[in-house]
C-alpha cells in the first residue's frame, strides 16, 4: 500500500507524537503540525489541509508504515491521509 497525500486537521495539540514516528515528513511547529516542503509534490509547508498536494515520488510507498503509524498515534486523530 502506498500513500497518496497526508495533511493535518484544525485540532492538532503540538504533542509531538508524530514528528518522532516520522520526521521525515511531520514538522511539528509552535502551532500545529506542518508536513514538510521537502515531501510535498507542491513544495510548500503547512498542514497541506486546503490543498492537499500529493506526495513526491516513491515517499508515500517508501513511508506508508510510519505516515499510518503516525496516524494513529496521534491523540486527537488529527492526521488524515488518503491512499494511491
Ligand atoms: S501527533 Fe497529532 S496532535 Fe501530536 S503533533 Fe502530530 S498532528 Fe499534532
Amino acid at each position: 500500500m502506498a500513500i497518496k497525500r497526508v495533511w493535518i486537521e484544525e485540532g492538532c495539540i503540538v504533542c509531538n507524537a508524530c514528528e518522532t514516528t516520522c520526521p521525515e515528513v511531520f514538522n511539528v511547529t509552535e502551532d500545529s503540525c506542518h508536513i514538510r516542503s521537502e515531501v510535498r509534490e507542491d513544495g510548500a509547508q503547512d498542514t497541506n489541509e486546503p490543498t492537499k498536494s500529493p506526495l513526491k515520488g516513491a515517499i508515500g510507498g517508501d513511508l506508508a508504515d510510519q505516515i499510518q503509524e503516525a496516524a494513529e498515534g496521534c491523540p486527537v486523530e488529527v492526521i488524515k491521509f488518503e491512499n494511491a
